[in-house]
């Protein structure tokens, strides 16, 4: 019998929903249930951290708001549960011992700066810095009486040092990268936990996936992957790796360039049905060339095969026409309803009404202190940012340190918001209220409008990021040089949170 078509998505939940994730989920879901398979959700947060509930929260509203279901997952359960891989860590140990038991896997004792000057003298040999093997010459004595010694350790995997990998990838034929290449890598950390690499094909043998369809950054651990199965004696899943999105200039897609959070998109008024449209276009034609085509359609004729490997461009003019698309062919009464929907959000609403009550007279004065709540990247010019006592210079910078540290807060909650910018401004010796009057502007586009730190909480933390980014982008930009000098500043302030 043919094993049963089974595919994953396996976010890690380390920041906001990315649309990448959202574009490989879809591919997984779309491949699976072309072949009668099903589609599941792993959660893969074994570096703890960096992995907090909220972002794992976060990415699976996303992905079920965009309309990728999962069969099984931390949220729904399943035959195959836990789905998360911090609730599944007395597993990975188990295999880790196997390993060495069967001698695919050694224990390495060596320190950071014994690993730190074997990298310094390997660069010094112009030789690229690589881990020696050094465990492995270690005599089973030595490593008995290390370990009755509680010495710390790592799990490392063994390696061939020369010959080539070679496997094979759907859209790739097959694929080879030189041994040489490939590092020991370490499986169990010196804290007892896995890493991704263990983990993760534990997991997909596990629970039995039989096409793993990921992007493109991963090829590399592709040799590591297949020697793990090879060593388990398991039969590895058939192997796809997908073409990264791009930024319109072709480099990767990143923040910097284009918005990348899921959730922005959500809260700019796109509809789940467009973006999904749009990622279905990523590196993908319909056998027909129809841009414009539902979920069901795209599964209904999927064909991995059809994808391309060359570079898809996210572009958000383009996402932006399709979306249009979309809401031309809605009834007036369909429109409705979506406009409704979209700004149906109770808890939003009701901190809204908070914000203004103090401020409104008719209700119809409503409509103009909650608009900046509501709308996308707000119409705004350098000259809007004129300041008695801000330059230019110190504005960029204001908006910088904080889109930095605010994009890195671990939970978007008003205290946060409130502790970065009121140290920030401390740290940076400008009074609050000047310090607060680029915000007015970057977030709500004027000078008076509600308290500002309150209304950067309730519009969230994507679209509030995304407006910084504007703004600076509207101020001029920050050139690369400056923005070299700024990291370093950045990096010397105190967290503020
Ligand atoms: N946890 C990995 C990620 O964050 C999964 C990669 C894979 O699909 O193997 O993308």
């Amino acid at each position: 019998m043919t094993q049963k078509v089974r595919t994953r998505i396996a976010p890690s939940p380390t920041g906001f929903p990315h649309v990448g994730t959202a574009y490989i989920a879809l591919f997984n879901l779309a491949f699976a249930k072309a072949h009668g398979g099903e589609f599941i959700l792993r959660i893969e947060d074994t570096d703890q951290a960096r992995s907090t509930a909220q972002s794992e929260q976060m990415i699976l509203d996303a992905l079920r708001w965009v309309g990728l279901d999962w069969a099984e997952g931390p949220d729904v359960g399943g035959e195959f549960a836990p789905y998360r891989q911090s609730e599944r860590m007395a597993i990975y140990k188990k295999y880790a011992m196997e390993l060495v038991e069967k001698g695919h896997a050694f224990y390495c004792f060596a320190t950071a700066e014994e690993l730190e000057q074997m990298r310094a003298e390997q660069q010094a040999r112009g030789e690229t810095p690589k881990y020696d093997g050094r465990g492995l010459l270690l005599s089973q004595e030595e490593v008995e009486r290390r370990l009755a010694n509680h010495d710390p350790y790592v799990i490392r995997m063994k390696v061939p040092t020369d010959g080539v990998c070679e496997f094979e990838d759907m859209l790739r034929g097959t694929v080879t990268i030189p041994w040489e290449q490939v590092d020991m890598q370490v499986l169990l950390k010196t804290d007892g936990l896995p890493t991704y690499h263990l983990a993760n094909v534990v997991d997909d043998h596990l629970m039995q996936i039989s096409h793993v369809i990921r992007g493109e950054e991963w090829i590399n651990s592709a040799p590591k992957h297949q020697l793990l199965y090879k060593y388990f004696g398991w039969q590895m899943p058939v192997l796809c790796h997908m073409p990264l999105l791009r930024n319109p200039d072709k480099s990767k897609l990143s923040k910097r360039k284009n918005p990348t959070s899921i959730t922005y998109y959500r809260d700019a008024g796109v509809l789940p049905e467009a973006l999904l449209n749009y990622l279905g276009r990523m590196g993908y034609s319909m056998p027909n060339e129809a841009e414009k085509f539902s979920l069901e359609e795209m599964i209904a004729s999927f064909d991995i095969k059809r994808v391309s490997l060359g570079g898809p461009i996210f572009d958000v003019e383009k996402l932006t026409w399709l979306n249009a698309e979309w809401l031309r062919d809605l009834t007036p009464e369909q429109l409705k309803q979506k406009i409704l929907d979209w700004a149906n959000d109770s808890d939003k609403l009701t901190a809204i009404a908070k914000a203004i009550q103090p401020r409104i007279s008719l209700l119809s004065d409503a409509v103009n202190w909650s608009a900046f709540y509501f709308q996308n990247l707000p119409n705004i010019s350098e000259a809007d940012f004129e300041h008695k006592t801000l330059n230019n210079e110190q504005t960029l910078e204001i908006l910088q340190f904080a889109q930095w540290q605010l994009e890195s807060l671990p939970e978007w909650t008003e205290e946060n918001i409130q502790a970065v910018l009121t140290g920030l401004a401390n740290a940076l010796d400008i009074k609050l209220r000047d310090f607060m009057s680029p915000f007015f502007i970057a977030i709500a586009g004027s000078k008076s409008a509600t308290p500002m730190m309150n209304a950067m909480y309730v519009i969230g933390a994507d679209m509030t990021l995304q407006r910084l980014r504007h703004a600076i982008d509207v101020l001029g930009g920050i050139g690369k040089k400056k923005i070299k000098t700024l990291e370093k500043r950045n990096a010397e302030l105190e967290k503020f949170v």
